[in-house]
């Protein structure tokens, strides 16, 4: 079972691991974006672990709220409103349960990934965090490793595409050929799992 703990962990996890490829992500974010993907997520999860530490929450729903809500005060830009969807949509899906099962997590992040889809209007395929997620949503049910792995390899599989969703669709075919920033800041979110342990 994981807990509201399980969460923040994951929460931390993935400010921490942000944090780390900061510089990455705004890098991959230049050649077919503005170059503030790194920025805009460390803004955001500084935030979010601000706000944990600050304010109590005790269900897994209530992390996943709070977290959400931060992303979507705090991100200027594109990725802030739909990582926020996804993470206040999940929450709210655990709704007030103290602790809930690793096949509850999964049908919930399903909903917030759809959640995402309705507001973002991208389906896989589009290049955009999306062709991280749907993978890495549909690996749960054989654990975080799975997901993880699907999620890298979703990102990964970004860069022949051409971007229909988003800044970088403004390039037309000259997207092609590039990795995906918010993809790839998916896949750090997923494998975060892995690190917060639980199970
Ligand atoms: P901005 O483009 O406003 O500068 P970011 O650089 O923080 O925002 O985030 C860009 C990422 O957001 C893209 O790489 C893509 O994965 C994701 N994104 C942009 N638009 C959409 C959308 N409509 N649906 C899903 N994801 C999107
Ligand atoms: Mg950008
Ligand atoms: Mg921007």
């Amino acid at each position: 079972m994981l807990d509201a703990d399980f969460f923040r962990r994951w929460m931390t996890a993935t400010a921490a691991s942000v944090h780390r490829e900061a510089d990455r992500l705004t890098a991959l974010d230049s050649p077919i974006g503005d170059a503030d993907h790194g920025s805009n997520l460390q803004r955001g999860f500084t935030a979010v672990t601000a706000a944990l530490e600050k304010e109590e929450t005790d269900t897994p729903g209530a992390v996943l709220v709070l977290a959400g809500r931060q992303l979507i005060s705090t991100v200027g830009g594109a990725s802030g409103p739909l990582y926020g969807t996804l993470l206040r949509r999940t929450g709210k899906a655990l709704g007030d349960a103290a602790e809930v099962s690793e096949a509850e997590f999964a049908e919930a992040l399903r909903a917030g990934v759809d959640a995402v889809m309705q507001l973002g209007g991208a389906a896989p395929g589009d290049k955009t965090m999306i062709d991280a997620l749907v993978p890495a949503v549909a690996a749960l049910g054989d654990g975080f490793g799975a997901a993880g792995t699907a999620a890298e390899r979703g990102a990964e599989a970004t860069t022949p595409l051409q971007a229909r969703k988003g800044r970088a669709s403004y390039l037309g075919e000259r997207s092609i050929g590039h990795q995906d920033p918010g993809a790839t800041s998916s896949a750090l979110l997923i494998a975060a799992l892995g690190e917060a342990g639980g199970k």
